[in-house]
């Protein structure tokens, strides 16, 4: 698995679909383990069905994106406690 994992940033483009700020600085603070941190400095891993984002602390999953290559998205975010936006 270590070998399929990316920064944070590759998840930017997807991301940026859905949300409409730079989502790689927002903060994010970890449900499992509380790690607060730049969405930036998560741990990406784009080869599953989606992207998966990982707590870089504890690799638990903090969200979950599904695109169905046209206009639909599935997002789970159960795994952020919360998210800082700077606007
Ligand atoms: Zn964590």
């Amino acid at each position: 698995m270590q070998d399929m994992k990316l920064d944070g940033n590759a998840a930017a483009g997807d991301l940026e679909q859905i949300f409409a700020f730079e989502v790689t600085t927002a903060i994010g603070t970890c449900a499992n383990c509380g790690a607060v941190g730049a969405m930036g400095g998560t741990s990406v891993y784009a080869q599953a069905p989606g992207i998966v984002v990982r707590c870089p602390a504890c690799e638990s999953v903090l969200i979950r994106l599904a695109h169905d290559g046209a206009s639909r998205y599935w997002l789970e975010m159960t795994g952020v406690r919360s998210l800082e936006l700077r606007v």
